[in-house]
């Protein structure tokens, strides 16, 4: 066996909080006699409008886990607070480290982050190893033949799955003895000054957990998600969003076992539904690699042409509030946003829902969406996230074309024609008929005794957004 290239080599965890399968991980623990894992956390201080409670508890959870899984190989995860880059120096300097390992992180902010870590380390002399590991294939590797990025999906995901995809490494078997050094406790919501909501119901959160969720959907949902992908009553997706954000599963164990189950399935319709699965983790990617390429866009549309768009203001009335709460009088979109509010997720077809009530009928700017997603979602990532609502408002890359807008009763009708998805998450309605869900209210009358009239004729708001494109196409080519 070769000699460790390095006597003591921290891992800096941050999105990536598992054992197993973990790239940097791995390669720290073959390459050093120990390895001495730490994770700063973020001294935002519930000053970020992003950072919400029920998402940063999953993480605590995340934390406790990974500190008890490193227990188990007689190593102890180092917490340290503030800014990552003096907090690293210090403990580089106090441990002595002659290396740092990491993984990169999709986001500009991460990114830049890492830069300051590597320019640290090389100031201080010190080896510093970097490596892929949120995504299977980062955005400068599925480029246009004319080594461009990808602005629409269909082609990228076609050239994503050709690429070759590097396979699941294993466990760490030891992390060898690292110095002892002081610790803060495990980080819990008062750190952000932050508290649960009585009512929030959240999943376990832990790399057993991210497991367990896995096996359970390749056992069921994963095979029938061609068909069932769509049903919010039926729930039936892997609800792997929080564990692919916080890394307690690797995004290549989700896809190999994926393709393995695949590989073994007995009948065409299931084939066609686990690689449907698998297509949506090259939307993932889509997205990380447009705000990759694109970072703009968290700031602005990635589609230019629609800068001049007219939203309304929100201050000037209740609109935003009802819809936040669950109370626009519409169903279905009053069942998603309390499905958010109750459990800090929101099936798939329902975002899209609720994301184009928004932009098109209350004509209220994506961003206020994207934030209120992220304050609450789980699996709240900056790229996804972002690549939804712009996909939404019309205003993204590869985005619902701007005319073809949902209209909240028909999809109701469409994606569910019993009303079981309505009635679980707004109980007023639990006596209705479903069909009082398809189409407005005849007259001034609600669909039941306690439950609002429709705050807008969806019908009108819809010619509105209409004329608000075509002022936003000519100022874009007037100008
Ligand atoms: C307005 C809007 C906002 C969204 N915000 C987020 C977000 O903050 N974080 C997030 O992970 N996803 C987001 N999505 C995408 C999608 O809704 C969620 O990934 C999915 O509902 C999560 O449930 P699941 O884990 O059961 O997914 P599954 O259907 O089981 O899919 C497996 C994984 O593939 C990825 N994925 C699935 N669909 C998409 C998609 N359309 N775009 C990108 N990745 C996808 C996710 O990582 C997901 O966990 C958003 C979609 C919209 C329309």
């Amino acid at each position: 066996m070769s000699q460790p290239s390095h006597r003591l080599a921290i891992h800096w965890f941050r999105r990536d909080l598992r054992l197993s399968d973990n790239t940097a991980l791995w390669h720290a623990s073959t390459a050093s006699q120990a390895v001495l894992p730490v994770y700063v956390v973020s001294d935002w201080q519930g000053a970020h409008h992003w950072t919400g409670p029920g998402r940063q508890h999953f993480l605590c959870g995340c934390l406790e886990s990974l500190s008890r899984n490193l227990s188990t190989l007689d190593s102890r995860l180092v917490i340290r607070q503030g800014d990552p880059v003096a907090a690293l120096e210090m403990l580089i300097r106090e441990s002595r480290a002659d290396a740092v390992y990491f993984n990169r992180d999709p986001d500009p902010h991460g990114r830049a982050t890492e830069e300051r870590v590597r320019r640290l380390c090389r100031s201080l002399g010190i080896a510093v190893h970097d490596y892929k590991d949120a995504v299977l294939h980062e955005p400068g590797e599925v480029l246009t033949g004319a080594g461009d990025p990808y602005r629409v999906y269909t082609p990228y995901s076609r050239a994503w799955f050709t690429q070759a995809k590097a396979g699941i490494l294993g466990r760490p078997k030891q992390l060898g003895t690292a110095p002892e050094v002081a610790s803060d406790p495990l980080p819990t919501l008062d750190h952000w000054r932050l508290s649960l909501p009585g009512d929030l119901t959240l999943p376990p959160a832990g790399e057993r957990a991210a497991h367990d969720r896995l096996k359970a959907a390749l056992a069921g949902p994963v095979l029938r998600y061609a068909e069932q992908r769509n049903d919010p009553a039926a729930d039936a997706t892997s609800h792997l969003g929080p564990d692919l954000r916080y890394g307690t599963i690797s995004v290549r164990e989700v896809f190999h076992r994926a393709q393995q189950a695949l590989d073994g399935s007995r009948t065409a319709a299931e084939r066609e539904s686990i690689h449907t699965f698998q297509k949506q983790l090259a939307w993932r990617e889509f997205f990380m690699a447009v705000l990759g390429h694109f970072p703009h866009v968290l700031d602005a549309d990635f589609n230019q042409q629609w800068r001049h768009l007219e939203w309304e203001d929100p201050a000037r009335s209740d609109a935003f509030d009802r819809w936040r709460e669950g109370r626009t009088g519409f169903p279905i979109v009053d069942a998603g946003m309390r499905q958010l509010l109750a459990t800090g997720y929101m099936h798939n077809r329902v975002r899209m829902i609720v994301a184009m009530f928004l932009t098109k009928d209350l004509h209220l700017h994506w961003r206020l969406g994207e934030a209120h997603f992220m304050r609450h979602l789980l699996d709240g990532e900056i790229a996804n996230n972002n690549g939804g609502w712009q996909w939404s408002a019309g205003t993204g890359a590869d985005a619902a074309p701007y005319f073809r807008i949902q209209n909240p009763w028909t999809q109701s009708q469409r994606h569910d024609p019993t009303g079981t998805y309505v009635k679980r998450w707004v109980p007023e309605l639990a006596r209705c008929p479903a069909t009082a869900f398809f189409s407005p209210p005849a007259g001034t009358r609600p669909i039941a005794a306690d439950y609002p009239l429709p705050m807008v004729d969806h019908g009108e708001e819809r010619e509105r957004t209409l004329e608000r494109f075509a002022r936003a196409k000519e100022a874009a080519a007037a100008s």
